[in-house]
């Protein structure tokens, strides 16, 4: 393994819309999964391989300087530049973080206690059981909670404040991953994908 795992990829659903920019690493995770082809641009033509198909190409294009190129005992296999997912029509789907952030959308920046929607700056982090009675920072144990209701609560657990959740706080759901940063090290064959207005790419489909 070498510096061509800094190498980009972009992905591009089953409908050929970019959807997101990946590592080397990760590309090639994708693959082994048959979770995705290769998109090749030859001569302003794409041609969609198999892993197996690519791993034929990359032999029988060994690159003279090594680069761009996965080093296996055996041989080289380069590191496609487009990618195409093999099952998914709609984006793909990212793990929510677990940020302050994240915790007011989960909870629609409503306290859940006393069900009041606030602006961010009145707004506060709570745990359900404090951390001092072995609380954890997780997304099952905090949940947003207006000032007011954070105080009166203090360091006890709900119920002792005779307070109520609104409801049992959960880890989010896998939402869809749309957001990429393109950077300036664009790759030609990118080109067709990623600066077309949508409707010409979903045309290209
Ligand atoms: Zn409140």
């Amino acid at each position: 393994m070498d510096g061509c795992l800094s190498e980009r990829v972009l992905v591009l659903n089953r409908l050929w819309q970019a959807v997101n920019i990946i590592g080397a690493k990760r590309a090639f995770s994708l693959l082994f999964q048959e979770q995705a082809k290769v998109i090749h641009s030859e001569q302003e033509d794409f041609h969609v391989l198999r892993f197996t198909e690519w791993i034929d190409y990359s032999i029988s294009h060994q690159s003279s300087n090594g680069l761009n190129c996965i080093h296996t005992v055996r041989w080289e296999i380069r590191v496609p530049k487009i990618l195409l997912l093999s099952h998914y029509d709609r984006l793909p789907m990212k793990e929510v973080k677990f940020t302050r952030q994240n915790i007011f959308e989960r909870d629609n920046y409503t306290c859940q206690y006393c069900r009041k929607t606030y602006a961010l700056k009145e707004l506060n982090l709570d745990h359900v059981i404090p951390r001092e009675r072995g609380g954890k920072t997780t997304w099952e144990n905090i949940v947003t909670s207006c000032l007011r209701c954070n105080s009166r609560k203090g360091n006890r657990l709900p119920h002792e404040a005779n307070m109520f959740l609104i409801r049992k706080p959960h880890r989010p759901k896998f939402r869809p991953f749309i957001n990429f940063v393109l950077g300036s090290d664009l790759d030609e064959s990118w080109h067709t994908f990623i600066n077309l207005p949508k409707n010409k790419l979903r045309q290209a489909g």
